[in-house]
């Protein structure tokens, strides 16, 4: 047994060591990217049911690590909350995000909202609303076209403090969606009194829309749930023509998904507003 467990170091101590290595090698990589022209932000098109049309994007970070090439945020989103250059990155979104509105304006393209996601961790900073209004300012739009992402999570943990921020970003007329909603802990009530505009159903609910009769009811308990609070529901992750009907029979107001668009670079965001309605 003694060899074996000396076995079992033998072959995953360099492994781990390794990917200590790599870890720590990634936080200071992040560093530096944060200030360095190695993020970008892909757009993805929001539809909304009741006009048919484009109305607005979800935007989706990226990094262009100068060794590794394009790292996707599922590897470095949690590295950038555990190590604190998370809030770095959501500002600099923040910042990139409205940049990127006024030059849709520019381009003669209806007026476009845009959604950015906020972590947990930075909303608890306190002062998004002061980041919100700056960027805004500097780019010369209006707060207003901005939606903020938060998870469930993100409002429990520190609720009063995160429900006040959040009051701060909303009174500068920005909306407040709950993204990955269904995943996380809120409750009615919970929901009833936090400045929220928007849920954002998780898209693994809207996954089980397919097939199997009834499978499909936890979406809409999801719907009328925020169709009694009077916010409005957005699907996420619709990728098939089915999910759409069960959706739009539901009576969710817009859905974002593969089957409208894949994240893309603002220029092709402008050629599919400009393409016909595409439902
Ligand atoms: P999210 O906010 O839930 O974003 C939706 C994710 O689902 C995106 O992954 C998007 O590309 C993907 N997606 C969209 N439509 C479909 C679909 O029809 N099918 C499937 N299978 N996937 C779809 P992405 O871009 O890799 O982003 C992953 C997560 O990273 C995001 O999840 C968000 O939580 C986080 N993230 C991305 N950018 C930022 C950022 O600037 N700041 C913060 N704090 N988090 C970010
Ligand atoms: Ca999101
Ligand atoms: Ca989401
Ligand atoms: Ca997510």
């Amino acid at each position: 047994a003694k060899a074996a467990g000396r076995n079992r170091f033998a072959v995953f101590e360099p492994a781990m060591h390794e990917q200590v290595v790599a870890q720590t090698q990634l936080v200071r990589d992040l560093r530096t990217a944060a200030g360095s022209g190695q993020f970008s932000l892909l757009y993805q098109p929001q539809v909304d049911l009741r006009s048919g049309r484009i109305t607005g994007a979800e935007a989706l970070a990226r990094w262009h690590h100068p060794l590794h090439g394009l790292v996707l945020p599922d590897t470095f989103i949690p590295v950038a909350e555990s190590s604190g250059t998370i809030d770095l990155i959501d500002d600099w979104a923040l910042g990139e995000a409205c940049r990127q509105l006024a030059g849709w304006d520019a381009a003669g393209l209806p007026r476009l909202q845009v959604a950015v996601n906020i972590s947990a961790r930075r909303l608890a900073r306190g002062d998004l609303a002061d980041t919100v209004r700056s960027s805004a300012r500097a780019a010369g739009v209006d707060p207003a076209r901005l939606e903020v992402e938060i998870t469930e999570t993100a409002t429990t943990s520190c609720a009063d403090e995160a429900a006040r921020t959040l009051q701060e970003v909303r009174a500068l007329g920005v909306s407040i969606a709950i993204d990955d909603f269904g995943t996380g802990h809120s409750s009615f009530g919970r929901l009833r009194v936090l400045p929220v505009d928007r849920l954002k159903i998780d898209r693994s609910f809207v996954a089980a829309l397919d097939g199997r009769a009834g499978a499909g009811s936890i979406a809409g308990a999801m719907v009328a749930m925020g169709r009694s609070l009077g916010l409005d529901v957005v699907a996420e992750g619709v990728e098939t023509a089915e999910q759409l009907d069960a959706l739009r029979a539901l009576g969710c107001s817009s859905v974002q998904g593969w089957l409208f668009g894949r994240p893309v670079p603002a220029d092709e965001i402008a050629s599919l507003v400009r393409a016909a309605p595409p439902v």
